[in-house]
């Protein structure tokens, strides 16, 4: 078993006795399920708008190529510098270099899941760098010293008097505050550090192809405090976030909008392509995009999970997830949780260390019913399973007992064999992993072979 693995099961075996933990959880994906269904009353089809997103996904990562590099033609002609990084690293110098050209001391960052895959905050920390997340959620994880909770709503397993406490605690306000005091509290801190930072850092949502240009969506205002204020933007993009056109956005932001929170549309949407120009008052002198893959065409390479790299992170598959509710995202401990965290980890780290997490699930398929994109992500977990056998990640116990159960599967008399007593105790003593979280196996008194005889005779 690997360490992760161990790890994962440690977690999960204390989130899933949590009740606190459960509520929480219960109640903000309760209240996403109430307001889902008034989002998709917009479209007049919303399967069909499901499908399309899919077809144009399909488009762009069949093209993933020449699609970024119209992109990059397009935006350098604006006067944005193009890096590709090939891993983290190779975008963390970059951004290291861009800062010390800068003389950066504070950099207001929005959300971006991507950041926190490349561990951002951390090194920019070991370079005396003062990094500011001002998202709302994601500045509560900073305070805590947590990563986010989830792709959408960072702290999603804090209740507002959590909220409080933790505000009372590190800035020393009343721990009675409301949630709009505290909001308050968390805009009066960030404002100051806007007009502080020489850089401000974005992800994106979408790299548009046709036009060079990048769409964040945001429901605060403050993706754009931090690409417009500093005199510097920096955006770090993964490849796959590439859409073919800008006329494909009125399509995808109403549906990332529906499936990620249930609303029709973002607060702020926003397509940036390039620094500011001669003439224009706002934005940045300097734009740098970092087109990230590190392991992505790992994924674009393998046929049939390439249809992972659809995903436009509305987090709908970790909110219908069963496991996931009751194991919460910490559990995981990846950048990306749930489902789509499942399918993509293994291949963006390493499938021996990280398999572990496409086993975790009971392949209902319900994160596959409601994925804004209809990535078949149940089937994906399954062939995750079958690389794992291929590529040899089993242990021999694994092994020898898939052997044992064909043999016997095969063969009625080997499955007659033994009494219902005998067959009791071999399966509860050899399954023992299988036992500490599950009630005991039990076999029926009567085999259905037994019962097909007696009612059937020898047919
Ligand atoms: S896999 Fe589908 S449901 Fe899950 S985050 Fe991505 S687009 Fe949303």
């Amino acid at each position: 078993m690997s360490e992760h693995s161990e790890s994962f099961i440690e977690k999960s075996t204390v989130k899933t006795a949590d009740r606190d933990h459960r509520r929480k959880i219960n109640f903000n994906i309760g209240r996403y399920n109430a307001v889902v269904p008034k989002g998709k009353e917009q479209f007049s089809n919303v399967n069909l708008a499901r499908e399309k997103a899919k077809n144009i996904k399909w488009k762009a990562i069949e093209n993933l190529d020449k699609m970024l590099e119209s992109f990059e033609a397009k935006i350098t002609k604006r006067g944005a510098k193009v890096i590709w990084a090939e891993d983290a690293q190779q975008a963390l110098d970059e951004i290291g270099k861009i800062c010390a050209e800068k003389k950066c001391k504070t950099l207001v960052k929005s959300k971006s899941m991507v950041t926190e895959e490349i561990h951002l905050n951390k090194f920019l920390e070991e370079k005396g760098i003062e990094s500011i997340e001002t998202d709302l959620g994601e500045y509560i994880q900073q305070l805590d010293g947590e990563p986010p909770y989830h792709i959408v709503t960072p702290a999603m397993h804090k209740s507002k008097e959590d909220v409080a406490k933790l505000f009372a605690d590190k800035l020393g306000t009343d721990p009675k505050l409301t949630p709009e005091q505290l909001t308050q509290v968390a805009r009066n801190v960030l404002r100051k550090k806007y007009a502080e930072a020489e850089v401000g850092i974005t992800g994106a949502n979408f790299i548009i192809a046709d036009i060079g240009g990048i769409a964040i969506t945001e429901n605060e205002g403050n993706a754009r405090l931090s690409c417009s204020i500093p005199k510097t933007h920096i955006v770090v993009a993964s490849i796959e976030k590439v859409i073919p056109s800008m006329n494909d956005l009125a399509l995808f932001w109403p549906l990332l909008a529906t499936y990620g929170t249930g609303q029709k549309i973002t607060v702020y949407s926003t397509i940036i392509n390039g620094p500011r120009q001669e003439g224009e008052t706002d934005g940045p002198d300097e734009m740098y995009v970092i087109l990230l893959d590190n392991g992505r065409t790992n994924i674009l390479a393998n046929e049939k999970t390439r249809e992972s790299l659809y995903c436009i992170r509305c987090g709908a598959c970790l909110n219908a997830c069963p496991v996931y509710k009751n194991i919460g995202g910490h559990s995981y401990e990846t950048t990306y949780s749930g489902p789509i965290g499942s399918v993509i980890t293994p291949h963006l780290k390493e499938m021996k260390e990280w398999k572990h997490l496409s086993y975790a699930s009971s392949l209902c398929g319900n994160c596959t019913e409601v994925c804004a994109v209809k990535i078949n992500l149940h089937e994906l977990l399954l062939e995750n399973r079958h690389e794992a056998v291929d590529e040899g990640d089993t242990s021999f116990v694994e092994r020898t007992g898939w052997k044992l159960w064909k043999k016997a599967m095969l063969k009625r008399n080997l499955m007659n064999m033994g009494s219902r007593k005998i067959k009791n105790w071999v399966v509860n003593t050899l399954l023992k992993g299988w036992k500490e979280h599950r009630s005991k196996m039990e076999f029926p008194k009567k085999s259905f072979n037994q019962m097909w005889k007696e009612k059937y005779g020898n047919r």
